[in-house]
């Protein structure tokens, strides 16, 4: 058992399995610390693989972990399994239709996500049982990766601490590593309190929290002209203090959104954030308090790691889609403005091709197009270990995130194709690393390396409770 066909020949005996699971937790999609029911399907189908189980990982009470092997080294592969508000979509078509009226949708994939990095585990357990080698393999359940920052509250308490490398993927349009590219981002809530009065006949012995929160709002957007290039800083109102033009407004809440490139320069813009508002507070005569709600880190590169999982990509090959998974997804291209493909091939530095619906080849490392850069607590596991994201072809080309036309794809045969692909490149990952002592000590000393220069600071406060849910 030394050739590498045998991570891909591992998947296939236990991909019926975990495709089942996918679909499964598509038909129950559950949001933001709210996963009950995904985690329990995950953390059933570990327990019926033959996996350790720990679950309250870190205390939240729908995250999930499944250890296997023994001695040596520990990778961890990481899924989640949230859905989205408001993208309930019938599977398989290609037009709107909600399976319920206002309801949660996987439409950013993550049924996959989780499934296919335990398809992963699966075969890595099989391959370290069949040859003896120490080490152990870690399949981590992360809950609420859209707006909850799960894996930054994990890493911060802890779960990752015996962890050497870290492997994850995410669905896409295309298949290829990763840009290490994640923008840091603090998510903030502030809270103005003043003094409730007749807007008209006693106005000055009111204090407006509204006009605080508005003045905060004119602080801070005469502060982007001073802020460093790849910052984003927005906003919405929790709570605009009331309905009633007539009373001044005694209470106010905004939510601030503050993202950039470097963590550092993330953390210096917060300050600057804050300040902005104690200075709002202090021209109405109100008070402020500023809470951090969740914050996550930005990706620190692992070279080692990248070219580890390229070569794994390379060796595999493009996803297999065959003639009906064309079909479909010219179908759903139909339902795309010309922009929306335009703008997903420009990211492989690539002109959009008439004719091609899915990308069944491996997208070069580090192509060099147009970079539309989001934020994920996958950054915060960056910082603490050595890790490598693969992103694989689940969906036409163009297919926006976060849309109906994501959910729509999320059982179909594109999309159980491009989730066992996932898995056979993150399990190869794996296996490489374990197998290879030499490629590990490389990927570490490279990470401690690109730590010394920059220290990772835990965007979180030290007692920040993450905000999960009590269960019902
Ligand atoms: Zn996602």
């Amino acid at each position: 058992m030394q050739n590498t066909s045998e991570i891909p020949h591992l998947v296939e005996r236990h991909q019926d399995d975990l495709i089942g699971l996918a679909d499964r937790v598509w038909g129950m999609p559950e949001t933001l610390y709210a996963e009950w029911q995904s985690c329990a399907e995950h953390a059933a189908m570990l327990r019926a693989k033959g996996f350790r189980i720990t679950e309250n990982v870190a205390g939240l009470p729908t995250a999930v972990m499944g250890e296997a092997g023994n001695g040596g080294p520990v990778i961890a592969i990481l899924g989640e399994y949230d859905a989205l508000p408001g993208l309930s979509q019938v599977a398989g078509i290609d037009y709107r239709q909600e399976v319920e009226a206002g309801g949660n949708g996987h439409g950013c994939g993550h049924n996959l996500l989780g499934s296919a990095a335990m398809l992963a585990a699966c075969a890595v357990k099989d391959w370290l049982e069949a040859t003896g080698t120490p080490g152990r393999v870690r399949y981590y359940g992360c809950p609420a990766e859209e707006g909850g920052a799960a894996k930054t509250f994990m890493v911060r308490d802890g779960a990752f601490d015996d962890v050497d490398a870290a492997i994850t993927w995410h669905p896409s349009c295309f298949t290829r590593v990763d840009d290490p590219l994640a923008l840091a981002n603090t998510r903030m809530d502030f809270t103005f309190t003043g003094r409730a009065a007749h807007a008209a006949a006693s106005p000055h012995l009111g204090r407006s929290a509204l006009d605080a929160v508005e003045l905060m709002s004119v602080g801070v957007n005469y502060m982007r002209e001073h802020m460093v290039q790849d910052a984003r800083i927005h906003y919405a109102y929790l709570d605009a203090g009331g309905k009633a033009p007539n009373v001044v407004q005694s209470t106010a809440r905004v939510r601030y959104s503050i993202r950039a490139l470097k963590l550092a320069d993330m953390l210096a813009l917060v300050e600057r954030v804050r300040k902005v508002a104690e200075g709002a507070a202090l021209m109405t005569e109100t008070t402020v308090e500023a809470r951090v709600f969740t914050a996550v880190s930005n990706h620190l590169e692992n070279l080692t790691m990248d070219r580890a999982m390229q070569a794994a990509l390379d060796e595999l090959g493009g996803v297999p889609f065959d003639e009906e998974d064309r079909a479909y997804a010219r179908r759903i291209q139909a339902t795309l403005s010309a922009q929306d493909i335009a703008t997903e091939w420009a990211i492989v530095a690539r002109e959009p091709e008439p004719g091609v619906e899915l990308c069944d080849w491996v997208v070069p490392m580090r192509p060099g197009g147009e970079v539309l850069i989001g934020s994920t607590d996958v950054g915060d596991v960056t910082w603490k270990v050595p890790t490598t994201e693969v992103l694989v072809a689940t969906c036409a080309i163009g297919t926006p995130f976060h849309s109906w036309q994501l959910t729509a794809q999320g059982k179909s045969g594109i999309a159980h194709k491009g989730m066992v692909h996932a898995a056979k490149a993150m399990g190869r990952v794996a296996q490489m690393l374990l197998a290879d002592p030499a490629l590990l000590a490389e990927a570490k000393a490279e990470h401690a390396r690109r730590l010394e220069k920059t220290p990772y600071i835990c965007p979180l406060p030290a007692d920040l409770p993450a905000p999960i849910l009590p269960r019902p």
